[in-house]
């Protein structure tokens, strides 16, 4: 029996990444979709359900649907329903994603039964953009790497270093092209940033901007300087403008803990060393990108920087054959095909004399 929490920001997605090599690899599961994000979770059950009555017990695998007690999900807060499976004495595996504060939790209250875990957390990941960078390229991706799903994935960029040769021009365009993504109802169309997932979410990723500012950091568009002109079914909604802070210091709770808003911060760099050890020194080592038209130097970069993923040239390309998973804080183990195969399975060995 596999346990399987999932967080709020990509529901279907994260839950269903975790359910599927489970139950290939012969476990029954017992899942925890978030409580704040619960209603795909439940149309999933209403899907299985249909699908286990056209089962067929004379066939050694189900190719006709989910047998009745293979998926489980149970609905509830992180505190009662999360922590009830984490402590039950026959789960011995969880695979929690999340954040890192949960994770330190889970570990805990796992220890007394020695579960196997698979911790998949929180990042605060950096884009390098060398001088070379191709910034037609980079410019719109580093765009959708900072904003998109309003900020609410865990990979995406929340540290912008530029090199010094071409930051004003990056800063310039980046800036006006981050004012043009307009922010409302997310089925219009035209709209690219929908609301936060709660009020309380809300008011801590504005905290941050409010926190940088008060260092001396400056708000180059978006919370607090522009104005957000929201239609009017959408006034009480929980909408942020994307946000870009300059001239913040390393060592700021902007460029240090993870915000997870359409937040980013963008300062410059001279040189490769110097940049690579900036990257490093943060907890977390998720996700990063580094931008550059010399493949010496992005091979260089990306094996030296601490971080689970490093894309070049691009963001968020993913095959889901290819191990995902963060260091640090930002994780311990990898999931992905081989990966979530070792960890939904038990290796035995037996030896027979003969
Ligand atoms: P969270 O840690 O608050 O909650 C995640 C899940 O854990 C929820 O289902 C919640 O109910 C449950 N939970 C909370 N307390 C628990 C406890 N004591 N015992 C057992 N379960 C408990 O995270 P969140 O706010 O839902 O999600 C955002 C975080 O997830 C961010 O930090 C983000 O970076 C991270 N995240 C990481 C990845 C990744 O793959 N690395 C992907 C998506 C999100």
């Amino acid at each position: 029996i596999a346990g399987l929490i999932s967080p709020w920001n990509l529901p279907l997605y994260l839950l269903t990444w975790k359910i599927a090599p489970a139950i290939a690899c012969g476990n029954t599961v017992v899942a925890k979709p978030s409580e704040m994000t619960s209603v795909t979770a439940w149309m999933m059950c209403k899907l299985l359900e249909k699908a286990g009555k056209g089962c067929d017990d004379s066939l050694p695998f189900f190719p006709s649907g989910v047998p009745p007690g293979v998926v489980n999900v149970v609905f509830g807060t992180g505190s009662k329903a999360g922590e009830a499976l984490v402590c039950h004495p026959d789960v011995p595996l969880i695979s929690f994603t999340g954040s890192t504060l949960t994770a330190q939790r889970i570990t805990e209250k796992s220890a007394p039964h020695c579960k196997r875990l698979s911790l998949e957390l929180g990042g605060k990941n950096p884009a390098i953009i060398f001088d070379d960078a191709d910034l037609s390229q980079c410019i719109p991706t580093t765009l959708r790497s900072s904003f998109a799903n309003q900020g609410e994935i865990c990979l995406c960029t929340s540290r912008i270093f530029v090199q010094r040769g071409i930051y004003n021009e990056f800063v310039k365009r980046f800036v006006a092209e981050a004012k043009k993504w307009k922010v409302g109802n997310p089925s219009d169309p035209t709209v690219s940033v929908g609301a936060l997932i709660s009020k309380e979410h809300l008011e801590k990723v504005r905290n941050y901007v409010e926190k940088a500012q008060a260092e001396g950091a400056r708000v180059l568009c978006g919370e607090g300087v522009d104005s957000l002109v929201l239609p009017a079914d959408n006034q009480k909604g929980y909408f942020m403008l994307p946000t870009v802070i300059a001239e913040v210091k390393d060592e700021s709770k902007c460029m240090q803990e993870e915000i997870f808003g359409p937040v980013t911060c963008v300062v410059p760099f001279d040189t490769e060393d110097e940049v690579i050890e900036r990257a490093n020194r943060v907890k977390y080592g998720l996700a990063a990108t580094v931008w550059s038209s010399n493949v010496g130097c992005v091979h260089r970069v990306a094996r030296r920087l601490q971080s689970g993923l490093v894309w070049t040239n691009c963001w968020l390309i993913r095959d889901l054959n290819l191990p995902f998973g963060g260091m640090k804080a930002s994780g311990i183990g990898r999931e992905g095909a081989k990966d979530s195969y070792e960890f939904f399975t038990e290796v035995k060995t037996i030896t027979i004399k003969h």
